[in-house]
This record gives structure tokens, sequence and C-alpha cells, in this order.
């Protein structure tokens, strides 16, 4: 299904945030050839971590991508309706009344509870089958059945007509580093718990972005047996962590830009934005960029962030506001001449990266790109 790329005028429209789908099929490819022979389940949730879904996950296909997992039942109807014909996962637990939606779109049920176990062999039947996944909760603390529960499970559910278990699962709290003890301990109650499992089994994963570039360890192949890796954030080039920056060669999906639509020279003394938490220190030339906390360039960033302005990196000044932000040029003397209509770089190529920005606002990477704003375009490159 072919979806036309946004008209977006950019002088109505200040703010967007580009999509390089080049980059995007880059890093899957590398993915792919790290998590091999295990086959890799492309996590889109929250629409594909604000990189919009429709346009990412049939590019995901097109690399031979054919599962992929989304955090709500509506993602999941969304991703059928832009052509997905994979395995689509549900991670988040159903609530009762949403099961028939998954038996209508063919969705995977995540089995994490010995309830909803119940709630969907009542429902499966050979007419309306329900494929499931098993999730186990091996020291997440969130989602998933304890481990001495499955054997129980698995087997009610293999009893149930019309009911397919297509994977095991459990989630790593951690694997942000290589030497993170507690993934291992993760690991090896995963792996004992399965050995306890008459056969035969479906597929296995445990692995997140973290799991797949911290080192094979994380994933280890289970005598042989299918195994799954999940990543999310390493699809769209951000590493899950700063220590695995270098794991592999991802390229950055997003850039998020703005342009500037004012250049003014302050005195020295006076004061910029809100709250004047920021006075001119010497004569000054300050530049008024069109993003502000709506477009999900956080307020945290007052006074600390940095915005490329042809190419180099300028301080922001005062508080980020609603809409706009506002950016030191230097004295009037040498600053570098910057125009209304000028390009600014939030974060991507000709400004900071992503990972730099969200330490900056005291978050992560996966929060400041879920949360672009809902009136900031994507442009699909
Ligand atoms: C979000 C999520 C992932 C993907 O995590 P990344 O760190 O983005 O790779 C995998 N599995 C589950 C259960 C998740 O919730």
């Amino acid at each position: 299904m072919a979806f036309p790329t946004l008209p977006v005028d950019r002088a109505r429209t200040p703010t967007v945030a580009e999509v390089r789908l080049d980059h995007l099929r880059h890093n899957i490819r590398t993915l792919q050839r790290l998590a091999a022979p295990a086959a890799v389940m492309a996590v889109v949730k929250a629409d594909a971590y604000g990189h919009g879904a429709a346009r990412t996950a049939p590019v995901l296909a097109e690399e031979g991508i054919r599962q992929f997992a989304v955090a709500t039942v509506d993602e999941g109807v969304a991703l059928r309706e832009a052509g997905i014909t994979g395995r689509i996962l549900v991670l988040g637990a159903p609530l009762p009344g949403a099961l028939p939606t998954y038996q209508h779109h063919g969705l995977e049920v995540n089995v994490c509870s010995q309830a909803i176990a119940e709630a969907a062999c009542q429902l499966a039947s050979p007419a309306t089958p329900l494929q499931a996944q098993l999730e186990v909760d091996t020291g997440m603390g969130r989602l998933g059945l304890a481990p001495e529960d499955v054997p129980s499970v698995l087997a009610q559910l293999r009893e149930a007509t019309g009911l397919e278990v297509s994977g095991l699962w459990s989630h790593y709290a951690t694997a942000t580093s290589p030497d993170d003890a507690f993934t291992a301990e993760q690991w090896a109650r995963f792996a004992a718990m399965v050995r306890g499992l008459p056969g035969p089994l479906p597929p296995l994963h445990i692995g997140h972005s973290g799991g797949l570039l911290m080192s094979s360890e994380a994933t280890p192949p289970f005598n042989g047996h299918p195994m799954v890796v999940r990543p999310g954030i390493a699809l769209y080039g951000i590493a899950p962590a700063p220590a695995l920056a270098d794991a592999a060669a991802l390229r950055p999906v997003m850039r998020l830009v703005s342009h500037v639509t004012q250049v003014k020279t302050l005195p020295a003394g006076a004061s910029v934005s809100y709250g004047r938490t920021w006075t001119a220190p010497r004569p000054t030339r300050l530049a008024i960029v069109a993003a502000g906390y709506a477009d999900g360039y956080p307020r945290a960033l007052s006074n600390t962030a940095s915005i490329g302005l042809h190419g180099v990196l300028h301080p922001v000044v005062g508080t980020v506001c609603m809409d706009m932000c506002m950016v030191d040029l230097g004295p009037p003397e040498t600053a570098r001449a910057v125009e209304p209509g000028d390009t600014a770089v939030l974060f991507g190529t000709g400004g900071p990266p992503l990972s730099k920005v969200a330490t900056w606002a005291d978050t992560i990477p996966y929060e400041l790109c879920a949360r672009i704003g809902p009136r900031v375009p994507k442009v699909y490159i």
C-alpha cells in the first residue's frame, strides 16, 4: 500500500520531523545480520517510536520482517490497515472484551496471566481461532506469568481447540551495558523454565535492542531452537544506552528541524522569555526558533540545550515556550549571519544527536522521539 509523502508547506509548517527510510533499511539489515540465526520481530509501538508506523512498517516488511510488535490493539489494527500481513503481537495485556478484535484482525494475544489464558481458551474455536504468545516474568516485574505457572498454562492452551501458541517470551529489565549481571540472571531463569517444559516448544524470545546489541550472550541459541529478538529503538538508529553507542553501525532515522522566524539584537541586561531565567550579559544577537514543548521540544531544555544553525551549535537561552525557543547567536560583532527562514536543527544531522538532547532534558531518547507533538508532520525521505 503506497502512502503519499505529506505535502508540507515549510513556510506554513515550520517544525517537521524528517524520517530517512534509507537509514531505516540500513538499520534493519544491520540488525538482521547481528541477530541471525534468530529472526527479528520489529517493535513499532507508539507509532514506531514517533516515526510513523504506517510508513515504516511496510519498509520493514519489504526487508523481510514477518513479525511485528505493538503496544495496543488499536496499533495492531492500524498496521493491518497499512497492509501488514505478517504476525502482529500486542505487547500490552488485553482487557476482557478485546479478544474478538484480536480474532477479527489476526493479532497475537499476550497471555500474561492465568485469567487471560482462561478467557482465550473459552473464546477460541476451530471456526474462530486465536493466536497466543505466553509472557513469563523473569525479573522485569511488569506483565507476565510466574515461571512456575508456565507449564500448567501452556498445557491448558495446548488442549484448547482453535488456539495456536506462537511464542514464549520474557523481557529484560536492564540490558544496557555489557556487564549487566541481572540480564544474565534473567536469561538463566528463562532458560531453566524452558528446560522444564515438554516439547515441542514455540519460538522463544527475550532480547530487546539492548539484549541484541549487548552481546550474543544475552540471546544465546537454545539447543538450536528457533529464537526471535525484539529490537525497537535500534531500528530507528538510536542506541538504547550510551554504553552501546558503538555496538553496531546504526544510522539515526529521525531529524527534528524548525525555522528561525525572527532575529534581533538585545542590549546587555535584557531578559529573555517567561520567568526571566536568562539575562543578556552583553549585547546579544538573538534568534527566535518556531518550536517549543508542544512540538515535543521539552521545557527541561531551557538554558541547557543547543540548536544547530548553519551546522554550528548555539545555546538555547531562557525558558522554552509552548511554541518557540530562543537561541543566543553571540555578540552582534561576531554573530553568524542568521536570517528568518533559516533551518534550525533541534536534533539530527547539522545539530546535536538525539541522545545528547535526551541527556540535556534529563530523559532518554525513547521519550523524546515518542513525544514529538501531534502538529509536527513527518516528511519521508
Ligand atoms: C518496547 C519493548 C521492546 C523494544 O525495546 P527497545 O529497547 O526499544 O529495543 C521489546 N519488548 C518489549 C516487551 C517492549 O515493551
